[in-house]
């Protein structure tokens, strides 16, 4: 008998990509009927994004009101809408595998954009603004011409940058840093703590793009945190982990990555070290997504099971070891966004578990989308959108710290400039923003590194 509710562990499919049948027209276009319909019947992700309003508005305004009147050439703005964050899949739908229904909405959407890809879509500009290590690469090197031209107010270039990359010109966009996280951890030596009770422990860290271009301070957080605790740490980064790419449906690109990672990390995994995942996207795409993309890959296989969360790591390291010395208290309220990567591993609210820790500090948190998603919510059709999905956390944040003495953090580092930008222009807020950061950011301060 089916069960309703997802009373079976929620399960997923190997993605059949190179099956000519995974990108034939006609199968995708039943399937997507198939599923539409049941989500016509449901209802219940009607508020998680802004793809199943675009597709229940098309069927309630089509001639019937059902499916059956609705043109297929009009799905597409559904299927775009999509970021996907796993959140319907995860959260909401009682008909995921081993329902009989055998629904994952966020993998038939990315179906979809593989046979778009297939046909020559994306655009140049797209792919361009994807490619993060060629754009993160120069970037670094003229860091301060690129933020300049980059930043918002510049009257100069972000209407170029608008008519060009179709990137809206009032969006925030991250700074490039001056070093990458990899050059500057070969030219940083730290002292590990031998009194540490975690001493002897040993990890190698996954840059990942974000931090090794933008934020280098994430990936050093976690190296001081570590060696203040007893563990031993390396930097390594091979290439981006092709969330990007898979976003556009391109998995020859992300099989490649996956590839390439799998082989840098596997003499450490072999010596019995974890792997550290600075942004939940990419540990998402190493644990659950490319063993998908790329089955029967032992190396890929090794590395999903090696691979942590930054917050995990460290909310392991205190409960089997105890954290070294007495943490500070922080000097204001934290609003923690829970990002939707990071629930899609299934693993618990790790960074909320781990700033927790801290003595005397207000930690609340918020589980919903920022509406940044990815490059999605910086495109100039998407922006308002974006702005609008993410308008509760953003008021959220704005009640939780009115006087803006505190901080907003989320691991998802383009949902936290995503929201600070969000809490600077609205609801009439007179104080400052609180300060934007990555958990574990916090978490050096806490313990005095
Ligand atoms: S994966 Fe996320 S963005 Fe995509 S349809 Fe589901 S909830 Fe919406
Ligand atoms: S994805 Fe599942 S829960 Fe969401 S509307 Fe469709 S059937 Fe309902
Ligand atoms: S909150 Fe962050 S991880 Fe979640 S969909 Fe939005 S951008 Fe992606």
């Amino acid at each position: 008998m089916t069960q309703e509710g997802g009373l079976g562990a929620p399960m997923r499919h190997i993605i059949d990509w190179q099956n000519p049948d995974f990108t034939d027209p006609d199968k995708i276009d039943a399937e997507l009927r198939r599923v539409f319909d049941i989500c016509h019947g449901c209802r219940r992700c009607f508020n998680l994004c802004d793809s199943f309003p675009r597709l229940f508005d098309l069927i309630d305004e089509s001639e019937s009101g059902e499916l059956d009147t609705v043109d297929s050439k009009d799905f597409a703005p559904v299927i775009e809408a999509c970021t996907l964050c796993d959140m319907c899949f995860m959260t909401k739908c009682p008909y995921v595998p081993p329902h009989n229904f055998d629904l994952d909405f966020p993998h038939l959407m990315l179906r979809a954009r593989v046979a778009d890809f297939q046909r020559g879509e994306p655009g140049y500009w797209d792919k361009k603004l994807a490619d993060t290590d060629g754009n993160g690469k120069l970037a670094t090197k003229v860091a301060g011409f690129a933020n300049w031209g980059s930043k918002r107010g510049n009257a100069l270039t972000r209407p170029i940058l608008e008519k060009v990359c179709n990137i809206h010109r009032d969006a925030a966009l991250p700074e490039y840093a001056r070093g990458t996280l990899e050059s500057e951890a070969k030219s940083e030596d730290l002292v590990i703590n031998t009194a540490a009770p975690a001493f002897g422990q040993k990890a190698v860290i996954y840059a990942t793009c974000f931090s090794n271009y933008n934020t280098p301070e994430i990936g050093e957080s976690v190296r001081r945190i570590l060696a203040h605790n007893g563990v031993e740490t390396e930097v390594l980064y091979p290439v981006c982990c092709g969330m990007p790419q898979m976003e556009q449906g391109d998995l020859a690109e992300v099989t490649n990555r996956a590839k390439t990672v799998a082989a840098a990390m596997k003499p450490h995994i072999e010596a019995g070290k974890k792997v550290i995942a600075l942004v939940p996207s990419c540990a998402l795409m190493m644990k659950f997504e490319w063993p998908l993309i790329v089955p029967h890959d032992p190396d890929v296989q090794a590395l999903a099971e090696a691979t942590c969360d930054a917050s995990e790591y460290i909310v392991d390291i205190a409960k089997t070891h105890g954290l070294a010395g007495d943490l500070k208290a922080l000097d204001g309220p934290i609003t923690l966004h829970i990002a939707c990567h990071a629930r899609a591993q299934n693993m618990g609210a790790k960074a909320a578990e781990m700033l927790r820790l801290i003595p005397d500090t207000e930690v609340k948190v918020v589980e919903r989308c920022s509406g940044h998603g990815g490059t999605w919510g910086i495109k100039k059709q998407n922006f308002e959108i974006g702005m609008k999905i993410g308008k509760p956390v953003i008021r959220d944040a704005n009640k939780n710290d009115p006087e803006g003495t505190g901080w907003i953090a989320s691991e998802c580092p383009l949902a936290s400039l995503h929201l600070q930008q969000g809490v600077e222009e609205w609801d009439g807020r007179t104080a400052p923003a609180p300060r934007q950061c990555h958990p574990v950011e916090l978490m050096a301060k806490a313990c005095g590194v």
